[in-house]
């Protein structure tokens, strides 16, 4: 694919991409420039079935009609006004809302920028919670092995994924339960695995070496996402969910990917019927439209805080677009479409037909494991001698040509449409998937 600027290209060595090789990607560039529905479009006109959602975010489609002219309106209405010690109506109208749609009794709001914002958000309330009842001991966190919990240092002290680490510093006191990905047991596991449960168990241990009385909170991505789409075992989030509560440590699930109808459900939570102390989310929060994310606390947390003098700042914590009113208006806008389209039912409708879809490839040369939930899916390579993640991202740069986007993380391939996703679609993106993987040697 040439990257179809003709004489326009624009000089391409300012921008210093995240999570990209940077000189690979400057040497070929792949730019998109347009989008609708569910479909990118490039300079060159050929359209690209947006597989991925653009990263696990657009949830209601691109290109939405009622998010542009609600951020019209904002912007020309109050384009931005602080919520430090101010307020501005449409922060608290989408706090609201959210509320309806929201595990039972996590009715409190917080609002940032993203993702990694949530994730540190969510482990200071933690922290702040324990200490305004008196258990400022409590400052350890429990995450995954494999997690993904954004960039923040908190993000990747409770993440798992060793690269996103090593090379810089991470907040003492964060330790890790081990990852539930098993190819041994699990492999082409069609929804929840059926073995891994007791994995769960390993929080007992962590409890016995660090005490109970030094942990927080334990955070975990119901469905992990990141680290290439691990739906958990059977039983798994039930048995953190009660262990959790036998030693006192808030449970925090990191629904940013699986937030907003991911699994045919508003949220994991409702979907596993499980409910967490804290949710973090961004993503699906706007359609993707605008950055911004939240962090849900159950009302018990919110309210400890909320103690002593009436002048008292109770958390000292925030962002200066905390509640930014251009982004509640994309998401405002957004939850209008996913309720009035009753998108996350769709959701639910479509997964028996992903599932069936996506475990259609398995006859494929190179395919080692086929993974599924909800609107979520994995395909997972073997890596090539010599060249682990060679086979992912040149099954990245094929599809693209042929029409087709995909995430590749090493040698797996994440797929994660939009909710409005229709059977001939699914049909459409596993037979382009299929004359991929079928070229690769
Ligand atoms: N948590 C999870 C589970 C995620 O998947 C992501 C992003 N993929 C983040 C946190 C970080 O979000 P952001 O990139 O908006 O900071």
């Amino acid at each position: 694919m040439s990257d179809g600027f003709g004489d326009n290209r624009p000089d391409l060595s300012a921008f210093w991409m995240p999570f990209t090789a940077n000189r690979q990607f400057k040497a070929e560039p792949r730019l998109l420039a347009q989008a609708k529905g569910m479909y990118y479009r490039t300079f060159e006109g050929q359209e690209v079935l947006d597989g991925t959602s653009g990263l696990w975010c657009v949830n209601a489609g691109h290109g939405r009609q009622e998010i542009a002219d609600a951020v019209h309106r904002q912007l020309l209405t109050l384009d931005y006004a602080p919520t430090f010690q101010m307020g501005h109506p449409i922060a608290f109208e989408f706090a609201q809302a959210l509320t309806t749609i929201a595990p039972p009794g996590m009715d409190r709001v917080f609002f940032t920028g993203s993702g990694s914002e949530s994730v540190d958000t969510a482990l200071k309330i933690a922290l702040a919670y324990h200490r305004a009842r008196g258990e400022g001991q409590r400052v350890r966190f429990i995450g995954r092995e494999k997690g993904y919990h954004g960039v923040g240092f908190g993000g990747i002290s409770v993440g798992g994924l060793v690269n996103n680490r090593r090379t810089f510093v991470t907040l003492p006191g964060a330790d890790h339960l081990p990852h539930t990905f098993d190819l041994k047991r699990n492999a082409f596991s069609k929804g929840l695995p059926e073995h891994g449960a007791e994995l769960a168990d390993e929080l007992e241990r962590l409890v016995a070496l660090h005490g109970a009385e030094t942990i927080a909170a334990v955070i975990v991505e119901p469905v992990a996402g990141s680290a290439g789409v691990l739906p958990p075992p059977k039983g798994y989030l039930e048995r953190l969910r009660s262990l959790c509560d036998k030693h006192g440590l808030l449970l925090i699930f990191d629904e940013v990917i699986t937030g907003f109808g991911r699994l045919g459900a508003p949220f994991a939570a409702q979907y596993f019927g499980i409910t967490p102390d804290l949710m973090t989310t961004a993503k699906g929060l706007t359609n993707g439209s605008l950055p911004m994310g939240a962090v849900f606390a159950k009302r018990e947390i919110h309210d400890a805080l909320m103690q002593g003098p009436e002048t008292l700042i109770e958390l000292f914590h925030g962002y200066t677009y905390s509640g930014h009113p251009t982004a509640c208006a994309a998401g405002l806008a957004t939850l209008e479409i996913y309720a009035r389209e009753g998108l996350f039912a769709h959701a639910a409708a479509m997964a028996p037909i992903w599932e069936a879809a996506i475990h259609g490839l398995a006859d494929l040369p190179n395919v080692i494991d086929i993974r599924n939930i909800g609107l979520m899916g994995a395909i997972e390579l073997s890596p090539r001698d010599g060249a682990p993640g060679a086979r992912g991202y040149e099954t990245l740069v094929k599809a693209l040509n042929a029409g087709l986007l995909v995430r590749a993380t090493g040698d797996v391939i994440a797929l994660s449409p939009p909710l409005i996703v229709q059977p001939a679609e699914i049909e459409k993106l596993f037979s382009l998937l299929r004359g991929v993987l079928a070229s690769l040697d």
